[in-house]
């Protein structure tokens, strides 16, 4: 009989559902919008159809399925299969995802953190295949991560282990959402490295691009940042040079810590390819310490908005085979 698992990645906005043959192979992804305003009964119960459907429309019977893996934003229990909280989807902290997700499709399933997932996932049929360790660093609103040691995610002893987004980067630094001053996230997440522009713009009385890309819109994102430098402004450069640096302070800790074969990034962030990469990977080689090569990839991720639903499959099939 042939096995089949399933990875499903449940997001604020959708649900997103991978198909995975008994080689680890993606099938077919499909996604469902997540119905936030009907509760978390409602979301598990779509989760569980989003399952459904894509093994129809597969053509794979519902008693071939080994498993299923689902990657959930987070605080989790792990032990029970529940979420604690999920602040965008209101009413799910507390219920039985796991055992109520693995019910709808009739098998064993295995709950994950959304970006330890996304990270497994990078690390199977991503930037990581074939190697033995990376680390998925996802730069939006804030910074998320997966840590993948030798084929094991990196949990911790509380469950709170691989945050790279609140590592301290300042003494006495910016106060952080997560009660924290001076984390890395607080200094070149998407969000803040454009809120500093805006507030440098503001402080300095700043004239040129930026600061007409802010009169024309009201606020700036980090892709407005970016195109005000291009421009030649010297305070989008200098904003866009300070969140790279903090960066690559964040990319150093993680080598001298793990010494990753590679750091991945994903997240909108990315989609300023070179213009965010190459100014990265200077900043690293300068830090870098002299009585060693480099040797750590800093690269893209490849499997962008599919990383978790392939990783939760992925995981499915490494735990539950
Ligand atoms: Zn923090």
């Amino acid at each position: 009989m042939a096995k089949w698992y399933i990875g499903i990645d449940l997001g604020g906005t959708f649900i997103k559902t991978c198909l995975m043959d008994g080689d680890g192979r993606s099938q077919a992804i499909i996604q469902r919008p997540t119905p936030v305003d009907k509760g978390g009964q409602a979301v598990l119960e779509a989760m569980g159809a989003g399952g459904l459907e894509v093994l129809a429309a597969n053509g794979v019977p519902r008693g071939e399925v080994a498993g299923v893996g689902i990657g959930t934003p987070g605080p989790l229990d792990m032990a029970k299969g529940v979420v604690l909280s999920a602040p965008n989807i209101p009413g799910l902290g507390g219920l039985p995802m796991r055992d109520r997700v693995g019910q709808i499709l009739g098998c064993r399933a295995v709950l994950e953190n959304d970006a330890n997932a996304a990270g497994f996932g990078e690390y199977v049929a991503g930037t990581g295949a074939g190697l033995a360790s990376l680390v998925l660093v996802t730069i939006g609103t804030g910074i998320g991560s997966g840590i993948i040691l030798d084929g094991q995610i990196l949990h911790g002893a509380n469950g709170v282990g691989g945050e790279v987004g609140h590592i301290l980067v300042e003494r006495d630094g910016e106060l952080c959402g997560c009660g924290q001053r001076g984390c890395l996230e607080r200094y070149c997440s998407a969000t803040y490295l454009a809120q500093w522009a805006k507030t440098q713009v503001e402080q300095r009385r700043w004239k040129g691009p930026l600061a007409d890309s802010l009169a024309a819109k009201g606020e700036l994102d980090a892709r407005d940042v970016n195109e005000a430098r291009q421009a030649g402004d010297a305070l989008a450069a200098e904003a866009w040079h300070r969140a790279i640096c903090y960066l690559a302070m964040g990319c150093i800790t993680l080598c001298r810590l793990l010494d990753p074969n590679v750091i991945a990034f994903a997240g909108g962030m990315t989609k300023a390819g070179d213009d965010l990469m190459k100014p990265l990977r200077e900043q690293f080689l300068k830090m870098h310490w002299t009585f060693a090569a480099p040797r750590t990839q800093l690269t893209i991720a490849k499997l962008g908005g599919d990383a978790g639903a392939i990783g939760a499959a992925a995981l499915a099939r490494h735990v539950l085979a």
